[in-house]
């Protein structure tokens, strides 16, 4: 299976480029999704996370209270490194899973941490939605209704720009009109079906 891989900052445009490419009909595997079901209830990866910490980590329906663990990680580094040593093998392992159901002719997998988590080693082709920091700033705000502060901190913990656009084969700058996406992706689909094709051969 040929992978493009997609990323881009918080903010960046990423669902919106993927969702284009989707109505192409390339199947779009979010890393995001996978992660946030990993802990889903029922799962052996919450069933671990309630062995290490008890019924305070979940709430009165049995789900995970995940605003808890999101604080005890914060204050315990520690704990997050067992969280990671956890979940992120299952992750990978259902991202590489997804990737290889694809049925579409190459498939996208979509991650914000892509180059962070080295997630490009799955991936053939690396394209990358790029903005200023300030057009990430307005519209993550904008959209999360979130603190200028809490938007600075996520965006500390990610790759800079230049660190991102390091890894990028192709690069769609979304500072513009959303209009002026459809026409990129339509040519860059092109080009896609055509890598994927003579990888095949
Ligand atoms: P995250 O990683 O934070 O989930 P993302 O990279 O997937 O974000 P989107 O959700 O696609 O980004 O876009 C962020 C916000 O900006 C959304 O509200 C989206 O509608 C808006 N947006 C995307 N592109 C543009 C654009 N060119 N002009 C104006 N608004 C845009």
């Amino acid at each position: 299976m040929w992978v493009l891989g997609v990323t881009g900052g918080i903010g960046s445009g990423k669902t919106t480029v993927t969702n284009l490419f989707a109505a192409h009909g390339i199947d779009v595997v979010d890393a995001d999704v996978i992660a946030r079901h990993i802990l889903d209830q029922g799962t052996p990866a919450l069933a671990a996370v309630t062995e290490r910490y008890g019924t305070e980590a979940l709430q009165a329906d049995g789900s995970l209270n995940r605003a808890w663990l999101r604080e005890k990680i914060f204050q315990q580094p520690d704990e997050k490194d067992w969280l990671n040593a956890l979940t992120h093998p299952l992750i990978r392992e259902q991202l590489l899973a997804a990737l290889q159901n694809a049925s579409s002719p190459y498939v996208i997998l979509s991650a914000p941490l892509l180059v962070e988590n080295n997630l490009t080693r799955y991936c053939d082709r690396v394209l990358v939605v790029d903005v200023t920091e300030a057009t990430q700033r307005q519209r993550t705000a904008q959209r999360d209704n979130v603190s200028a502060s809490q938007v600075e901190q996520i965006m500390q913990a990610q790759a800079s720009r230049t660190q991102r656009l390091a890894a990028a084969d192709d690069i769609i700058n979304n500072d513009g009109d959303k209009i002026l996406l459809a026409p990129q992706v339509a040519k860059l689909h092109t080009q896609y079906l055509r890598l994927a094709q003579s990888a095949d051969k």
